[in-house]
């Protein structure tokens, strides 16, 4: 039997601190999943697709985090760019966002996101949000 290497994640976030405090709460979590970080939703399309000489994520990422308001590509671009990748369509998408917008809500689910997390204000509230991720995406089978 070999040795199941955990789906990697992929978070696109544009605020650098935010990257700082979900990258610690992954830690604080004791998540092995790789965790790769873009900051924008143009960033995370080079690495998903090796795109302007960025080298292509392999394994690709079967997890990604993506926030909403981002400059070059918003997160809801981004999303449509991926429903509509025959190689990237089946990552699971959280949207993790400051947005209430009932409009950002809606034109997530159309594109099937698997939830849609308003930023925790605090760090320990934030961890709990990632542990609760954790246990979701540890319980869901993945596509191969
Ligand atoms: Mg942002």
């Amino acid at each position: 039997m070999t040795i199941d290497i955990p789906p990697g994640i992929i978070l696109v976030e544009d605020d650098d601190i935010d990257r700082m405090v979900v990258t610690r709460a992954f830690a604080k979590n004791n998540i092995k999943n790789p965790l790769h970080i873009a900051r924008d939703g143009e960033e995370a399309l080079e690495m998903l697709k090796g795109l302007n000489g960025k080298e292509k994520l392999d394994p690709l990422p079967k997890i990604m985090l993506l926030d909403i308001n981002m400059p070059r590509m918003n997160g809801l671009e981004l999303l449509r760019e991926i429903r509509h990748d025959e190689e990237l369509q089946t990552i699971s998408v959280f949207m993790l966002t400051t947005s209430k917008d009932d409009q950002d809500r809606l034109e997530a689910y159309k594109n099937n996101v698997a939830g849609y997390i308003i930023k925790p204000v605090s760090f320990d509230k934030l961890v709990e949000a990632i542990a609760v991720l954790n246990t979701y995406w540890n319980l869901s089978v993945l596509p191969a």
